[in-house]
């Protein structure tokens, strides 16, 4: 089978199934975005020190930045880290497939281009059914950050992808749209204590009822960037992004007022918008205040604002609790 170049990938649509044509571009080494549950990834064979460094061009993402190494069973972890502890097997039987990695010593077959020369790789197996078969189809585990152009809001969908990336990569497999909305939350083990040190798609009630323990959480090491997705500033518009304290979005507003006119300031809130900005200006996460929904609107809704003729964006936190402490996460980097 030839496939040459975009032109006769599109044309083979038809002989191939997306799955397939995903298949055969990964392990020849180029790169494919992806769907999962919780963002698209922009996966390419982990083994291949070559292909990963594609995406540390295509994503310009700085080479200290780890990237997580996606597998499908449990069984597999073994494969890529040694030395596992029992909490972390605790975890992995209920939670994957899920939005949890793990980052475990790793095997020396992980090139070190992956875990950017860290001695830990990061571990996860996604929920998406599109995601496992893929990868239920190939011998190598994938590298994947999210699809998205270094420090950019992450995709949620096929078309964010294509927006961004579409033309530096062979292919966006399209799985509709992501069902959690936020990254994984990962969790190490410094000094074999369990430590969360990213919020994500799990909530730490959850983990912490896994473990019947109290776990720690280190999720601002501004200054080391060894650490998960953890730079300040991330996850962000390019608007100018502010962001208040939970149901203190109207007071907040007033103060651009005076400097901005109402249709130039666009509004991202949890369960209400305001009644002196344009309504079109406003998203709101969710009307119920389901933190669960408000995580899987959220990227998308920042997007949209984005592209909107506003000037300034301004957003309230919500409740940290549950998925609320991921979406806040996100907010406040956002807003650096
Ligand atoms: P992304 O997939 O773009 O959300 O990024 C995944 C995050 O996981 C990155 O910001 C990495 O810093 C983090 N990560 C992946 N592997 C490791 C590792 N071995 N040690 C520490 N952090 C990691
Ligand atoms: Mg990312």
């Amino acid at each position: 089978m030839i496939i040459e170049g975009k032109k006769m990938l599109t044309n083979s649509n038809e002989l191939l199934s997306p799955l397939t044509l995903a298949q055969l571009l990964l392990a020849r080494g180029d790169l494919v975005a992806i769907p999962t549950e919780t963002v698209y990834g922009l996966a390419a064979n982990a083994l291949n020190a070559q292909a990963v460094a594609k995406i540390f061009e295509v994503k310009k993402r700085p080479t200290f930045d780890p990237l997580i190494v996606h597998t499908y069973s449990v069984e597999q972890l073994a494969r890529y880290a040694h030395s596992i502890p029992d909490e972390a097997y605790k975890l992995a039987e209920v939670l994957m497939p899920g939005a949890l990695t793990l980052l475990l010593p790793k095997q020396a077959h992980i090139p070190d281009i992956v875990t950017a020369g860290l001695p830990t790789v990061g571990l996860r197996i996604p929920k998406h059914p599109l995601a496992l078969e893929l990868l239920h189809g190939l011998d190598f585990p994938l590298a994947a950050p999210s699809a998205n152009p270094f420090g950019y809001i992450s995709p949620t969908t096929a078309e964010h992808v294509r927006a961004q990336l579409g033309d530096a990569i062979a292919m966006v497999l399209d799985g509709g749209a992501c069902s959690i909305g936020v990254e994984s939350t990962i969790v190490g083990f410094p000094n074999g204590e369990p430590t969360i040190l990213r919020f994500g798609g799990i909530s730490l009630e959850e983990i912490e009822s896994i473990l019947g323990m109290v776990v720690k959480t280190f999720t601002h090491s501004v200054s080391n960037p060894s650490a998960p997705g953890m730079l300040a500033s991330h996850y962000a518009p390019k608007k100018p992004f502010y962001v208040t304290t939970s149901g203190n979005l109207e007071a907040f507003s007033k103060g651009f007022l005076q400097k901005y006119a109402p249709e130039k300031i666009g509004v991202l809130a949890f369960k209400a918008g305001l009644a002196h900005i344009p309504a079109e200006n406003q998203l709101i996460l969710s009307p119920t205040a389901d933190l669960n929904e408000a995580a899987q609107q959220l990227f998308g809704a920042m997007r949209r604002l984005d592209n909107l003729p506003v000037r300034i964006i301004l957003a309230e936190f919500v409740p940290q609790n549950g998925l609320g402490r991921a979406i806040n996460d996100r907010l406040q980097r956002a807003s650096v």
